[in-house]
This record gives structure tokens, sequence and C-alpha cells, in this order.
């Protein structure tokens, strides 16, 4: 399923123009893995989780976190993407590109 939702996004355009930035690399090997997981755990949680959200759509950040980089070239910027991409497209195997 994975495997299916990955080489669809790497067939967008939009989502292959996602890079991590020399700055981002060094905030990585600077913080650790742990921390960066921490870190995407807790934006999960406090940004897609809630029940509402009062931004969704906006919520995520083009830049400043290594994570909102990863986020958006894996379509889980906010609900509507994850939904796109990983809900609706997996369900039905569309081609949504
Ligand atoms: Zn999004």
């Amino acid at each position: 399923m994975y495997n299916d939702i990955l080489n669809k996004l790497s067939k967008s355009k939009f989502r292959n123009s996602f890079h991590l930035s020399s700055k981002d690399i060094k905030y990585i090997n600077d913080k650790g893995l742990d921390v960066i997981r921490y870190h995407a755990e807790d934006f999960i949680k406090t940004r897609l989780a809630p029940a509402y959200i009062p931004n969704d759509g906006k919520q995520t950040p083009m830049k400043n976190h290594p994570v909102f980089i990863a986020q958006h070239a894996t379509a889980t910027c906010c609900r509507t993407c994850l939904y796109k991409w990983q809900v609706y497209c997996s369900a039905c195997n569309s081609n949504l590109l």
C-alpha cells in the first residue's frame, strides 16, 4: 500500500519540489532523529489529529522545519492532502496525478 502511494507521490511535480535544505540537514544532525521524530509526532497530534482544525489546509508552513518539508513531500500536510493521497488514493487505487 505505502509503495503505491510513494510511487504516485514520486510522479507529482509539486510533491517532488520539496527538498531538505542544508540548514534542515544541519538541524536534523544537531537535534538527532529521536528529537525530529518527537517533533513529527507532536505536529501530527496538534495540527492534524484534533477534531476541529480552524486553519486546515494552512497549518503546515512551507519551510523552517524539516518535518514540514517532509509533510508536504508526502502529502501529510493537512487533512485535505492526507485524504486525497493517503486515504482516497489507496482505497480506490485511483490515479490523482
Ligand atoms: Zn496539504
